[in-house]
């Protein structure tokens, strides 16, 4: 079905820098077109960033998973500028996505309220495949929603979002320090978390070392979700998605890409 198409706005290049934890994978048309609607833009806005036409046909499609995390990018540059654009949250878009998704992309981030995806990569309904777990830990649940989206939803990327001043990895930095275990089921999480914690060199700078943990957290679980999942690890092979790791800034708004 087709999406509609907005009028695109031009935006500054995001202020990333980029190292991807797993290599790119390749964008089908299906998926260029939905990482330009998500967007708000056409192909011929890309080229050119015109402001012709919202209903312009899609011609030279993005075909690299780079494309998408720029697009996710772009739309947390907006975010973080204050300018968001709140794509796709109108009834007719609602309407368009009854028989069927095309995300550009998988989010898995932490539950803490302040990083909802949709939010701080400026996307809206059907735009984002998202997974949230305390931490970004993995756990059957987690994983199968991820395989979904890779197997069944095909998305292109999957990325990992911790967050500064995330709960569950200072909880376990508490623990790794000497502190008691957490009740409950938080207890499993931070398990889960620690050796991710244990990896990164201690510091007197409380600040430097959570942050430290924390990237060290977002970079493992991209890569344990990889070394669990044979189905996201093929994918991965066959160049049809890549796993990448990002930390969002609570403060700036922005996300860094690690
Ligand atoms: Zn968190």
């Amino acid at each position: 079905m087709a999406r509609p198409r907005r009028t695109p706005a031009c935006r500054p290049s995001p202020q990333i820098t980029l190292t991807t934890v797993i290599d790119d994978g390749r964008l089908s048309r299906r998926h260029a077109l939905g990482l330009l609607g998500a967007l708000g833009l056409t192909a011929t806005g890309l080229a050119g960033c015109s402001s012709g036409s919202s209903t312009t046909a899609a011609t030279s499609p993005p075909t690299t998973a780079d494309d998408v995390w720029a697009a996710l990018a772009a739309g947390n540059e907006r975010f973080a500028a204050g300018e968001p654009l709140h794509p796709h949250e109108d009834e007719a878009y609602r309407e368009s996505l009854v028989d069927g998704q095309h995300p550009i992309a998988c989010v898995l981030s932490c539950a803490d309220s302040r990083v909802a995806p949709e939010l701080v990569f400026d996307q809206g309904l059907g735009d984002l495949f998202t997974v949230r777990s305390a931490g970004e830990v993995l756990d059957d649940a987690v994983i199968g929603s991820i395989e979904y989206a890779v197997e069944h939803v095909a998305v292109p990327l999957v990325a990992v979002l911790g967050h500064a001043g995330c709960g569950a990895v200072r909880a376990t930095v508490d623990v790794v320090r000497g502190g008691p275990a957490p009740d409950g089921a938080i207890g499993a999480l931070v398990r889960e978390i620690e050796p991710a914690v244990r990896a990164v060199p201690t510091s007197a700078d409380d600040d430097a070392y959570l942050a430290a943990c924390v990237e060290a957290q977002a970079r493992g679980a991209a890569a344990a979700l990889v070394a669990a999942s044979p189905i996201v690890r093929e994918a991965v092979a066959a160049g049809r998605t890549a796993v990448v790791a990002g930390v969002y800034d609570l403060e700036s708004g922005r996300i860094s890409r690690l």
